[in-house]
């Protein structure tokens, strides 16, 4: 595995790859865990070149202490990305990356206004611009994303429809309990984490359950469940259409999603499901 730190040394290795290889992108911001690892396979196996990129961009944090406090784990995440088989990692500092002027500026349609973007403003700002940045210097044909982050998934499929880049979506990668994995999870104290698992389970419990409900009752009712335990304070429970992320009043026949935010002490957790499909 070729491990690079500037985009110059990036394309240069990158030029030695041959045209007509499909190459592979994961960016990610390090700290891996199994969800990481579950997209590099993907890329391993849907392209003939993988690339993965670490960087803690410090333009999608919108709290100061969160950027400060983003584990970062190197040593083992080159060690995970070896043993996964990709086949380049660039890990860039800020400069690298930002040397020059925004050049991409896209309309979202909205979808940067609800959820994560109501509550974390300017983080889609951030996401996109670092993402379209990455595309450029990598230039890859596919790149790899977790349903994790469902509306950021969204807003990359959406910002990527002339970029001549296939965005592919890969399913969540959960804890034994059903946690989602994420970095993050890393800083939960204890008895949060203990607990955590009460996310995942109200969601399915929506799943199975969602039919008996009106959206408003369901959505109340994953709250109540989530909050029971006393630990955790919800930000937000919304059940969006998933393709243009407009939160449903009534159901309907289009696919839909359940997604929550949910601080676990001063953690911030994200999770969704499927309800309908
Ligand atoms: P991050 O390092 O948190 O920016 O995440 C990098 C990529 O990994 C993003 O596309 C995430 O959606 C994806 N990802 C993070 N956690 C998971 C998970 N538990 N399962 C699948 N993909 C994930």
């Amino acid at each position: 595995m070729i491990v690079v730190k500037t985009r110059v040394e990036l394309q240069e290795k990158l030029s030695r790859v041959a045209d007509d290889c499909v190459v592979g992108f994961v960016p990610t911001m390090g700290a891996l865990h199994n969800g990481h690892c579950s997209l590099i396979d993907f890329a391993v196996k849907e392209s003939d070149y993988t690339v993965a990129s670490i960087f803690v961009n410090p333009t999608q944090f919108n709290d100061a202490n969160d950027l400060e406090n983003y584990p970062r784990t190197i040593e083992s995440d080159l060690e995970l990305l070896k043993q996964h088989g990709c086949d380049l990692v660039y890990i860039p500092n800020v400069d690298d990356v930002y040397y020059n002027e925004r050049s991409f500026f896209v309309d979202l349609n909205g979808l940067d206004k609800v959820m994560e973007g109501e509550f974390r403003p300017g983080h889609f700002d951030g996401v996109v611009d670092v993402v379209s940045r990455l595309f450029d210097i990598v230039k890859p044909d596919k790149a790899f994303f977790g349903e994790k982050d469902f509306q950021q998934l969204s807003i990359i499929r959406y910002m990527s429809r002339d970029l001549n880049v296939d965005v592919v979506g890969c399913p969540t990668v959960r804890e034994n309990d059903g946690l989602a994995m994420s970095s993050r999870n890393m800083l939960l104290e204890k008895s949060y984490r203990d607990e955590a698992s009460v996310i995942y389970k109200s969601l399915n419990w929506a799943k199975d359950n969602y039919k008996g409900f009106a959206v408003s009752e369901l959505k109340e009712e994953i709250g109540k469940r989530i909050s029971e335990t006393g630990k955790f304070i919800v930000e937000y429970i919304n059940v969006v259409e998933s393709d243009t992320l407009i939160s449903i009043d009534e159901w309907t026949d289009n696919n839909v999603n359940c997604c929550v935010a949910v601080y676990a002490g001063k953690v911030r957790l994200i999770d969704n499901i499927k309800l309908n499909y």
